[in-house]
């Protein structure tokens, strides 16, 4: 038998709980970093391996043409400076 940490719930174990400002885990957010798939300004997909997906500090996404052209190498959001993307390698 492998009986490895059970979660204990005993309900009565709150001891000095007083006036506690209720900082438990509230809110859960999920995917908050995940990468967008297409440019912002014109809805190209640019996939993980993409080699014109243009990319600021905030991770705002754009496509190399549009970067280039249209945007002069700065995020139209938050004024950034847009790089290349490093593709997925391995
Ligand atoms: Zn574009
Ligand atoms: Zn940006």
């Amino acid at each position: 038998m492998a009986v490895l940490l059970l979660v204990r719930a005993s309900p009565g174990d709150q001891a000095g709980r007083r006036g506690a400002p209720g900082a438990a885990t509230g809110g859960r957010r999920d995917a908050a970093m995940e990468m967008r798939p297409a440019c912002e300004r014109c809805g190209v997909d640019l996939p993980a391996a993409s080699r014109d997906a243009m990319v600021c500090s905030f991770e705002c996404t754009f496509c190399r043409g549009c970067t280039e052209q249209r945007l002069g190498g700065v995020c139209p959001n938050c004024g950034g400076e847009l790089v290349r993307r490093p593709t997925r390698t391995g």
